[in-house]
């Protein structure tokens, strides 16, 4: 159920082995992935070679350096390595296209049941086919694609935090005229600062899209399985709070449900171990959004959540600095 970055993933990765069925309640017209399609390539590579696509064809912008613009801060840059938007859209097309998919659906949970043996809950934010997640917490998002005619106002990808980091303001590039502009805000200032950037820099929206984003980790998002239903990506809060960025966590699970299939509570054990570290970088987040963040109790927090990243630079596509993280803890 849901044919996102998950469910499309999950289909290429079983159909040889299973009959599997997809559903996707938008119409196959409409479908279209709402993101701003940016992803680390080495490990996109590794994941996309597991079904037999070669990621580098779907590669938009690759990118140098992400410019950081911190309120009332200095401007710095922060060194890429292997951060690039890429057609996310054309790749959940393509990892499906042999697949029996059925759009502008939604079935009832009753029908799939007699149906099906399992029935996989990848609708992300949505979750429709869970119980509602223990304690679930999620933001709102608004974006445009955006078209220049002469000048792009970047030449790379830019975020702009807002103040004491309550969310962010993302300029991702889609090629040589195009890109995604949008913001995501605990304090709701998304849609102006949206607008803002438009208005500073003009361009011309090719469209309008924006929902909630599950921050929850795994840890808050339980059950992961009710009845035959099981829940994989964002559905079970995949996603790293830090960056907003779901795509790779969502299609980890996607792995981590492969092997245990079969196996729910193996599944459940091994994806609260995988994504552990997304619980203590939600709690640094949620501090920081809620203005309720002190440098000195959540030091050790802070210390961690670096170390892990510069551990996993390739998994973020850019070279982590305890210096950057100390820079935006204190904004
Ligand atoms: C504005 C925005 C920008 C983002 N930018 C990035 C980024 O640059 N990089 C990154 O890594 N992450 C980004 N994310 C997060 C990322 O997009 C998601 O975490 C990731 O796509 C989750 O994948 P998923 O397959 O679990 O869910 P989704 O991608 O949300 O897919 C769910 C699918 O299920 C379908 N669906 C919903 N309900 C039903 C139903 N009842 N029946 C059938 N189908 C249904 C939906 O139409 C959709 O196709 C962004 C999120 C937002 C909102």
């Amino acid at each position: 159920m849901g044919m996102g970055v998950a469910g499309s993933y999950l289909m290429a990765r079983l159909k040889n082995d299973h009959e599997v069925i997809g559903y996707e309640r938008m119409t196959e017209e409409k479908h279209d992935s709402i993101c701003a399609w940016g992803s680390s390539k080495p490990i996109m590579d590794e994941l996309c070679k597991k079904v037999g696509i070669n990621f580098e064809d779907y590669v938009i912008h690759d990118g140098k350096n992400l410019y950081i613009d911190i309120y009332n801060q200095q401007k710095f840059e922060v060194k890429l390595k292997g951060l690039v938007t890429y057609d996310k859209i054309r790749i959940i097309h393509d990892m499906i296209k042999e697949c029996e998919v059925h759009y502008g659906v939604t079935p009832k949970l009753e029908d799939l049941e007699k149906k099906f043996d399992l029935i996989i809950d990848a609708t992300g934010f949505y979750r429709m086919y869970l119980p509602k997640p223990a304690d679930d917490f999620f933001i709102s998002t608004y974006e445009y694609k955006v078209e220049y005619e002469n000048e792009v106002p970047m030449d790379d990808f830019y975020v702009k935090p807002f103040r004491g980091f309550t969310g962010y303001f993302w300029y991702f590039p889609l090629g040589k005229n195009i890109a995604y502009i949008g913001a995501g805000d605990y304090k709701k200032n998304h849609v102006k600062a949206t607008n803002d950037f438009l208005k500073k820099y003009g361009g011309k929206i090719i469209k309008t899209v924006g929902r909630p984003i599950r921050l929850a980790s795994p840890e808050m998002c339980e059950p992961f399985f009710h009845g035959k239903v099981v829940g994989v990506g964002e559905s079970i809060g995949t996603i790293y709070s830090l960056l907003g960025e779901g795509i790779i966590p969502s299609m980890i699970c996607v792995d981590i449900f492969i092997k245990n299939i079969g196996n729910n509570e193996k599944y459940r054990k091994e994806v609260l171990e995988y994504f552990a570290i997304y619980s203590k970088v939600l709690k640094f987040v949620r501090s920081k959004m809620k203005g309720e963040f002190s440098y000195l109790r959540q030091f050790m927090d802070l210390f961690s959540i670096y170390r892990y990243m510069k551990k996993n630079e390739d998994r973020f596509g850019m070279e982590i600095h305890l210096r950057d993280l100390i820079r935006i803890s204190k904004a």
